[in-house]
């Protein structure tokens, strides 16, 4: 089975609720058009269900940008699995480097959330990747290894094969630097080549491993065209209809869909 490449934005504590709507509209649009890419768009919590009106009856999915793995409590300012799912969610992004180094989540967390979305029939966006210095020490791969084996720590097969990775080279989020085609390919592979150990081949082709780092109009199609680069978690240039409706051309024509 190919894997559909999935291209969603991450609007971060961006927008306001009109802002939101029109976004969500023009968003979803682009989704309708490109039926070969799966679309879709991260809201701040207080527009979720704004954005899943607008999106009604197109192919445009939503997802939440962070939860709580408890299901409910006294847990001020957090937000619940089966919340975001009551909403019209169907992905929550995990791990973002952003919950990771300025909130400071470690893995066990993101591992907990992890299971928890699944609970609430979520599908993770797990979110991995180095610091610049990690990288520059040649710990690319010791740090990539660490998130994904955290981040799957006991998934059976048929929830692990449903998680989608964005591998986020954190100095190239939000920076305006990309990795390179090349650079984030590497990664990707060796992403693949943990999943075939952790649990098999099949598995390590079926996931599907966005790329995310200041993706733009101009790079999306030489970063998209990797073989392993199955789409991309966009930042700052998912805020303006103009530039992520060029990403998922970009997309759609790397990929021959
Ligand atoms: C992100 O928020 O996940 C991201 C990749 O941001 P940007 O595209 O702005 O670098």
């Amino acid at each position: 089975m190919p894997r559909k490449p999935f291209i969603c934005g991450n609007w971060k504590m961006y927008t306001h609720r009109a802002e939101a709507v029109a976004l969500a509209e023009g968003t979803a649009k682009a989704a309708a058009d490109t039926p070969g890419v799966e679309v879709g768009a991260c809201p701040p919590a207080c527009y979720i269900e704004a954005v899943v009106a607008a999106a009604a009856g197109t192919p445009m999915v939503v997802g939440g940008q962070n939860m709580y793995f408890e299901p409910k409590g006294a847990f001020t300012g957090e937000i619940a699995g089966p919340m975001l799912k009551d909403l019209g969610c169907t992905y929550v992004i995990l791990g973002h480097s952003e919950r990771r180094h300025v909130f400071g989540e470690p893995d066990d967390l993101i591992a907990r959330k992890v299971k928890a979305a699944f609970a609430a029939g979520l599908v993770p966006i797990l979110c991995v990747g180095e610091l610049l210095e990690e990288r520059k020490a040649g710990k690319t791969d010791a740090v990539v290894r660490r998130h994904v084996t955290a981040g799957f720590d006991g998934l059976a097969s048929d929830q692990a094969a449903q998680v989608v990775i964005a591998y986020e080279p954190v100095w190239a989020i939000g920076t305006g630097e990309t990795a390179t085609p090349d650079q984030a390919q590497e990664v990707h592979a060796f992403i693949r080549t943990l999943l075939a150990d952790l649990y098999d081949a099949r598995l390590a082709q079926a996931v599907r491993i966005q790329y995310g780092g200041s993706v733009k109009p101009d790079n999306a199609h030489a970063l998209m065209a990797q073989a392993d680069i199955d789409g991309a978690l966009v930042g700052g240039a998912s805020l303006k209809v103009d530039s992520f409706g060029a990403i998922i051309a970009e997309g759609a024509k790397a990929k021959g869909v």
